[in-house]
């Protein structure tokens, strides 16, 4: 150990108290899967945490069949009031499990202590919150009067916020009044069983939240289900894009949140110490998996060395290396997959003229382990700039006027976040109005809270989660009164009213 270099302070992971094997969660219960069970591991150690189940299509048709019962039975019977009960139980429950929640999130995910029990489990607890007050004010959610829920719905999840995600999903549902089957990420079903565990506690109706585990067979499955009403996936365009196919055309209401691309916008007269800190934060927060990452950093160019030299400065503190010590800054990624991802996309880089760099760093030999990484001397047409790369990999670029900075930031077939710096709030202003990009930070990068909506344009997805109008994804407007639609056919009216 150097002068100055932080002793270890790794979390004790005795909270836990994990089985060897965890069924399915349908209808209150825990069963087993009736495809072949797979384990999950540690990415930071490739060591075995626990063995998970697989849920055959039949299997996904039993929770459906159990979450629309509950559905017809309780759930939907039940007042905004009583709704809004469970989920605040639910969120108190989430906290007082936090420690043990945050422990394990990061064993199965490979993110960083410090995140999980920072930034992840007290958002998780904040949806939970947030949605519950919302249940009994429905009328309010934007869609009229005495909005009407959906009924079944089918949420899919990726890997990188396992529970974040998860809470995204199921808050608004069940506020809303709608019943789940939820799918997390086969890499990362950990966290979904001990949330399963809390709704046991939480005395949440049976078949209220059914948990299924699985792969993509298993997601699949479940968003092509005859008797889903919603489909609510987050994960790659890809996957996105042929879930878009097979609902097309069905009743079922869908929302996607995909991939991204974006971009970090840095003016002349931002402060410059803070844009270092959100540079960082905007791409290695999560070792830079999160869909909304600040991957392209637009730089002015009078200020480019400047900046470039002062992150390279700022990276060599970063510490890599065991995600349960309280002092990592940067974990481990997620999976060998992602991994080889990373590596394939940073080499063509280097191939196509982009100059690589990264600090010294002795990477653990067992693992997933990917250093963060800066490439300068990027141009907008290189691999690097346009695609979601999804690890600690920064692309640098310049621009000259606030309009070729706009038109960089847009050159992307993504849309889902953007950051500006600067000092006049005239100029973030204005720029910010010609972004096409769901979410626009000003001064700041990756802040999350329940009430501001989150989503994304173009190849980045629709509809929205987060806020009020993530509340609408799982509404729909009151139906019209009979009477109202013999009128409204006799005067050949349109319904609502005449034009
Ligand atoms: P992925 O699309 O492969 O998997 C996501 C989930 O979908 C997993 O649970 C997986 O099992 C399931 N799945 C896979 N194939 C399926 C199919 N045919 N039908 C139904 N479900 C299927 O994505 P990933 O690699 O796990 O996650 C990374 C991607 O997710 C990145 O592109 C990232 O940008 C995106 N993401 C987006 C957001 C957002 O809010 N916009 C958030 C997190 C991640």
């Amino acid at each position: 150990m150097t002068f100055l270099e932080y002793a270890p302070a790794p979390e004790s992971t005795s909270i836990l108290d994990l089985k060897t094997e965890y069924g399915l969660f349908i209808n209150g219960e825990f069963v087993p899967g009736n495809g072949e069970s797979f384990t999950t591991i540690s990415p930071a150690t490739e060591q075995t945490i626990t063995t998970i189940s697989c849920a055959s299509e039949a299997d996904v048709d039993t929770a459906v069949a159990a979450a629309r019962r509950a559905y017809e039975k309780t759930w939907s019977k039940l007042s905004g009031t009583d709704r809004g009960k469970y989920l605040f139980r639910i969120a108190r429950l989430v906290q007082e499990r936090s420690r043990e929640l945050a422990v394990a999130e990061t064993l199965d995910n490979g993110k960083p202590i410090k995140e999980s029990r920072d930034v992840d489990v007290p958002l998780v607890a904040a949806w939970f919150f947030y949605y519950a007050g919302w249940a009994d004010k429905l009328d309010h959610a934007g869609l009229g009067p005495n909005p009407r829920s959906l009924g079944v719905a089918a949420q899919v999840i990726p890997w990188n916020f396992p529970l974040l995600m998860l809470a995204w999903k199921i808050a608004p549902a069940l506020a809303a009044g709608n019943t789940v089957v939820l799918k997390p990420a086969e890499t990362t079903s950990l966290t979904a069983m001990l949330f399963a565990e809390i709704l046991q506690q939480a005395d949440l109706p049976a078949g209220v939240v059914n948990i299924v585990t699985g792969a993509g067979a298993t997601g699949s499955a479940l968003v092509n289900h005859p008797d889903v009403n919603k489909v609510a996936f987050t994960g790659s365009t890809a996957v996105g894009r042929s879930i878009a196919r097979s609902t097309a055309g069905t009743s079922k209401k869908l929302t996607l949140e995909l991939g991204g691309k974006g971009a970090n916008i840095v003016f002349d007269d931002a402060p410059i110490d803070q844009a270092i800190e959100g540079i960082v934060n905007g791409i290695f927060f999560n070792q830079g998996q999160v869909c909304c990452a600040g991957s392209r950093l637009l730089v002015q160019e009078s200020i480019h060395d400047e900046v470039v030299d002062r992150l390279k400065e700022r990276l060599s503190t970063l510490r890599v290396g065991d995600p349960l010590d309280k002092n990592t800054d940067i974990g481990a990624i997620n999976s060998a997959s992602q991994l080889g991802r990373m590596r394939e996309l940073s080499d063509i880089g280097e191939q196509e003229g982009a100059t690589r760099w990264s600090p010294a760093s002795n990477l653990p030999q067992q693992g997933f382990w990917f250093p963060p990484t800066i490439f300068t001397n990027v141009s907008t047409s290189h691999r690097i700039a346009r695609d979601e790369i999804f690890g600690p990999v920064l692309s640098v670029l310049t621009f000259r006027t606030p309009a070729e900075a706009i038109a960089k930031a847009n050159n992307t077939p993504y849309g889902l976040s953007a950051g500006i710096w600067s000092d006049k709030g005239s100029r973030v202003l204005a720029v910010a109005d010609k972004l096409r990009a769901g979410v626009v930070w000003a001064n700041t990068f990756n802040k999350f809270d329940p009430a501001s909506p989150f989503g994304g344009y173009k190849e980045s997805g629709y509809g929205r989660e987060g806020g009020r109008h993530g509340l609408g994804a799982y509404l729909a407007p009151a139906a019209a009164p009979k009477s109202s639609v013999v009128s409204a056919i006799m005067n050949k009216t349109p319904l609502g009213g005449s034009k």
